[in-house]
């Protein structure tokens, strides 16, 4: 039968279109945001699917979040008529997992292998830094969980590194080892483990690897520049000589190298996958002509760039619209005053993204969002499935099924408390160790000996566990989470504790018990081949693993807020990008270290989200880390073409007053007409005008109190008067005109 391409390539341009109907070849599709990639990714599987007869079993499709998965998924089914659920789409640690989850003997693990989220993990290495009598001082726990993530991500194990090492290095093979082994024992395996697994179980038996490469003709990656070194070999393992790869990405989004990705990848492409084309696209759909502007300049700043025009039809719309915020509480007011005149105005709640560039901005945003009754929803940051009460009882569950679970074990066994004090867990790790046992068995069969007087207690733990086990042997997933939450006390405990935040950790509670019954609901046969799953590891992997996409359900319309990575890929109609100061962003940490570029690039990421709308703003004094600062706006702001940006001024004296330390509410606004555009830059950014040649944020010196930073003027001719926080001798004003200061 003749197969029409018209309803599915007719809404791509030409260049799009190439992509997606090319001949079977090695592709990169490289290009620049909102250029329509992932559109393009999406097609050229309907297409396989479509014309060239492939089957979705042959296909593997790699996405950034479990939620793209989910909608590429959606998307293919409408453009083809061919059922698609056995078809492979997802995260490489999805990915991973599922493998694992099939191949679990051949990986060397568990059947019902649990996944340890970051925190978890963060906690075991402690508990093996103390076995191995190491301080956490001198060996701080988040350090060592980071080398032993690099090394997993660079395909490392324990036994690949010689005696020859520093002694540090030769300390840190020792905790990995340590910890590799407690993890064995546990049945544990946290997120770089699953790759790795994942790759040295394609890598080293030949049968699978050779059922993959036979099976996936076809490998596609979306968000290909932030690919890591593992998970590049993974890819190349299964490519083969014969698979074929369709990457697509955008050097210019590349955020990531922090955890290992390495844009290089981009390059290695046409050598590693011989005869790899590369296409550009170049017309933006996403934004305005001013966004799209905004983000040109911004990202010219920076070298190295494989280089890539973006273009628009779409008109100039409104400008960049900049506030300077008195404080952070003042800058919270702005974005919830202007996402209720987007709301007048006829936008939904979730047309609207505010994006910062730490999780713990959230909080002062989030409590101005409640005061003023706007729903909102927190992707990322501190997840649902990460909150200390879920930890709790989601630990409950996991000792009913897995007792050899120290971590849980570790986690409550005197929570809430039951008289088991720090002692006494230390003799119990104590004596595990030494026997090589769970901290479970060791209660068990330690004895008086080691519990001393708080053995009746523990033995009651013990039971409780034990007794919990056999109750709910019976029962379904959500009936179980609730009598876990009954009868372990943690419902109680909250009861008892009273104030808001008990109170929320009890609804976090019950949320709980609703989402394992939706889970329960959602719970689908296994796909071919793989082994029926008991449904409470199905559903504590999917806490894992997905935890961090809060998907809000349907007809839930809320603001959506997160952080600037976990922006990536997305679009919304109108963005909030707060905080944009000095030393937050660009965070102080890469300004130190010359990461300077990545941290542009996340800008480039933020800028490139939005579709009409674009707010930036800055507050000049945060109270970062406990500490009052006064704050440089982001050299980023001065950056950016100054024709599309407008600032926005509040009527300085009310703001000043309703901010003020010590006054209260009520914050009623009245703001300041915005400029017209292409007015010059605002004057707070103004950098090479400054009086004397001294710019905001500029390094000084002063003959007495040495060098130091501008942070603001005031005044002008004659009286003009200059803030400088000075490094040794603090923050002072100082008269311009007599402080003779140098530029350091
Ligand atoms: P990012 O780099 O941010 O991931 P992207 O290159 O993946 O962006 P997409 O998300 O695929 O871009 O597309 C951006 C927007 O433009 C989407 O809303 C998409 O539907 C739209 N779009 C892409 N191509 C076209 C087209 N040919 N016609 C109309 N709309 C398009
Ligand atoms: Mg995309």
């Amino acid at each position: 039968p003749s197969f029409d391409p018209a309803p599915l390539v007719g809404a791509l341009n030409p260049a799009q279109r190439e992509a997606v109907m090319a001949p079977p070849q090695h592709r990169l599709v490289l290009a620049g945001a909102g250029s329509g990639k992932t559109r393009v990714l999406t097609h050229r599987v309907a297409w396989l699917i479509a014309a060239e007869n492939v089957s979705p079993l042959s296909i593997l499709a790699v996405t950034f979040t479990n939620k793209a998965a989910a909608e590429m998924r959606a998307r293919i089914e409408q453009l083809v008529d061919v059922p698609i659920r056995a078809m492979w789409v997802g995260t490489f640690h999805g990915i991973a997992h599922r493998m694992l989850r099939m191949h679990y003997r051949e990986a060397d693990l568990p059947q019902n292998f649990q996944i340890l989220d970051a925190d978890d993990q963060l906690r075991l290495v402690k508990r093996v830094l103390k076995n191995l009598d190491l301080a956490d001082d001198q060996w701080p726990p988040k350090t060592v969980a980071g080398w032993i993530n690099a090394q997993k991500e660079e395909a490392r194990r324990p036994q690949h590194f010689s005696d020859e090492g520093d002694f540090t290095q030769r300390q840190f093979v020792r905790i990995y080892s340590a910890y590799e082994e407690s993890c064995r024992r546990q049945g544990v395996v946290d997120f770089a483990e699953l790759l790795l697994r994942a790759f040295e179980l394609t890598r080293d038996h030949a049968e699978i690897q050779a059922h993959y490469r036979r099976r996936f003709r076809h490998i596609l990656v979306d968000e290909f520049q932030d690919t890591n070194t593992l998970q590049y070999r993974w890819l190349r393992t299964l490519a083969g000589a014969d698979g074929i790869l369709f990457a697509v990405g955008d050097d210019d989004q590349s955020i990531y190298s922090w955890r290992g990705a390495r844009v290089e990848h981009m390059m290695r492409l046409t050598t590693d996958f011989p005869g790899c084309e590369i296409v550009r696209l170049e017309q933006n759909y996403r934004s305005t002509g001013m966004i799209l502007s905004a983000a040109n300049g911004l990202i010219a700043r920076n070298s190295a760039r494989l280089g890539k025009q973006l273009w628009t039809d779409s008109g100039d719309g409104e400008p960049v619209q900049l506030y300077a915020a008195y404080n952070e509480y003042d800058e919270a007011e702005f974005v919830v005053n202007r996402i209720r005149e987007h709301v007048a105005a006829g936008h939904r709640y979730d047309d609207t993204a505010v994006l910062y560039r730490m999780g713990a901005q959230s909080r002062v945003l989030e409590e101005a969002l409640i005061r003023e009754h706007i729903p909102y929803r927190i992707h990322g940051g501190l997840r649902f499935f990460e909150r200390q009460e879920i930890k709790d009882a989601l630990a409950y569950l996991r000792l009913l099924h897995h007792r050899d679970d120290d971590t849980s074990f570790e986690r409550v066994v005197n929570v809430p408390a039951r008289g088991i004090g720090s002692t006494t867990v230390e003799k119990l790790r104590e004596y595990a160790r030494r026997h090589g046992q769970s901290l479970w068995a060791a209660a068990r069969e330690g004895g008086d000996a080691v519990l001393g007087r708080a053995a009746a207690r523990v033995r009651e733990f013990l039971a409780l566990i034990e007794s919990m086990a056999a109750e709910t042997k019976e029962l379904s997933l959500s009936k179980t989470t609730e009598r876990v939450i009954e009868r372990s006390g943690l419902r109680d405990h909250y009861n008892k504790e009273k104030g808001e935040q008990a109170e929320a950790r009890l609804e976090n509670l019950d949320e709980l018990i609703s989402a394992t019954r939706s889970f329960e609901l959602s719970i689908e046969p296994p796909a071919e081949g793989q082994p029926a799953l008991d449904p409470l590891t199905q559903f504590l992997t999917h806490a894992a693993l997905e935890a961090g996409e809060q998907q809000a359900g349907p007809g839930e319309d809320c603001v959506q807020l997160m952080t600037l990575h976990a922006a990536k890929g997305l679009e919304f109609p109108v963005v909030f990008m707060v905080g944009m100061e000095h030393g937050l962003f660009p965070h102080v940490r890469a300004t130190d270290e010359g990461k300077l570029d990545e941290e542009r690039r996340l800008c480039y990421v933020g800028i490139t989200r939005a579709r009409q709308c674009l707010y930036m703003s800055y507050a000049e004094r945060r109270r970062l880390h406990g500490v009052e600062q006064l704050c440089v706006p982001s050299q980023f702001l001065r950056e950016i073409p100054h024709h599309v940006m407008v600032e926005l001024r509040p009527r300085a004296h009310v703001v000043r007053q309703a901010f003020a330390p010590g006054a209260h509410g009520p914050y009623r606004r009245e703001w300041g007409t915005p400029a017209p555009s292409h007015t010059p830059l605002p004057e707070s950014l103004r950098q090479s005008q400054g009086p004397q040649g001294l710019a905001l944020g500029q390094r000084v010196r002063h003959a007495r109190f040495g060098e130091g930073t501008i942070l603001q003027f005031d005044g002008d001719g004659e009286r003009m008067r200059v803030e400088v926080r000075f490094q040794a001798a603090g923050t002072k004003w100082l008269m311009l005109s007599v402080a003779n200061l140098q530029p350091a």
